[in-house]
């Protein structure tokens, strides 16, 4: 009955690169009988959108809303493993080298903390590892270690934005956002919970929104005060841009119900990545790569394949 029992929703593209050989992906874990509720909200999760929702009914019961924002995340390691990384290893490069068995690593040595799941972002701290000795200050005391914000944007069981203060211009995700992304699906029971922001606000009088907007501002004070002064001007101004649109953005509301949900990949990278494979000519390795690059954006659901890599894809087939 549930969906967890059965099989994958597809069949596992990206199978699991050979230096991760050692770990192992763990499957969903059967959860027999169900509620009705999960039941439902578990389909609703990956075929409806929250927007949809939203505007066919006034109002949704909080239970219902957080268990349709529960399982709109991706179920699956499988999933994270194939749109985190090549379908296989690239000869140049090192066992246990890819941005997933990196973040599997990170994973299973503790490196993930502070994660929440606001709506249908989720964020969390990943800590950088480092081999002893401890880097040391010049004061002596032990330098503390680097840790990264990361963060996920998701709808309907896919990975649809990401974020890392570790900046990686990469084609795929880097390893703190995988790390992030399996202690979510490892511990989803766990992890703190709440309904998008906007659904919060609401619940809160006049007073509550004063002293919550006195207090963001105060706790974020050099980052946000020029946007919070600029964004006050503009609604006291009656016919300003932002009092002509009803309502207000909301990043952990999920997407609107037109909006493509596909699984996030930079194609600015993608682009990048194969003007440098053409650049190396007609060597065997870049073909490879390109092949390698180009099953993989194909095998991604629902990706829209830019023209230029389209045609870039010709020309590799006619060389090779
Ligand atoms: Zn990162």
């Amino acid at each position: 009955m549930a969906d967890d029992a059965q099989a994958p929703r597809r069949p596992p593209v990206g199978a699991l690169p050979p230096c991760c050989a050692p770990m192992c992906l763990r499957l969903p874990p059967p959860c027999n009988p169900d509620t009705l509720l999960n039941i439902t909200a578990k389909k609703v999760a990956e075929t409806i959108p929250f927007a949809r929702i939203e505007e066919k009914y006034d109002r949704i019961p909080e239970p219902v809303q957080r268990r349709i924002v529960f399982w709109s995340f991706p179920r699956n390691e499988r999933d994270i493993c194939m749109y985190s990384s090549l379908s296989r290893i690239q000869n140049n490069q090192e066992p246990g080298s890819l941005a997933f068995c990196k973040g599997m690593k990170l994973l299973e040595t503790g490196c993930v903390e502070q994660v929440l799941q606001v709506g249908f972002h989720l964020s969390g701290l990943v800590t950088a590892p480092r081999s002893p000795p401890p880097p040391t200050l010049p004061c002596g005391d032990i330098e503390p270690p680097t840790k990264f914000k990361v963060s996920v944007s998701f709808d309907r069981c896919k990975i649809t934005a990401v974020t890392c203060t570790c900046d990686t211009k990469d084609i795929f995700w880097c390893q703190h956002v995988v790390a992030l992304s399996l202690y979510r699906i490892r511990n989803a029971d766990s992890v703190g919970l709440r309904v998008p922001i906007s659904e919060t606000l609401l619940q809160m009088d006049r007073q509550q929104l004063q002293k919550f907007v006195q207090y963001l501002i105060a706790e974020h004070h050099t980052e946000v005060l020029p946007t919070a002064q600029r964004l006050a001007d503009e609604i006291l101004q009656q016919r300003s841009e932002i009092n002509q649109i009803a309502g207000a953005p909301d990043p952990t509301a999920g997407a609107a119900a037109d909006d493509a949900h596909t699984w996030h990949l930079d194609e600015t990278q993608v682009c990048e990545q194969v003007r440098s494979y053409l650049a190396q000519g007609t060597y065997y390795n870049a073909n490879k790569q390109l092949n390698s690059l180009f099953s993989k954006v194909c095998s991604i659901e629902g990706a829209t394949v830019s023209t230029e890599i389209k045609k870039a894809h010709w020309l590799n087939c006619d060389v090779t």
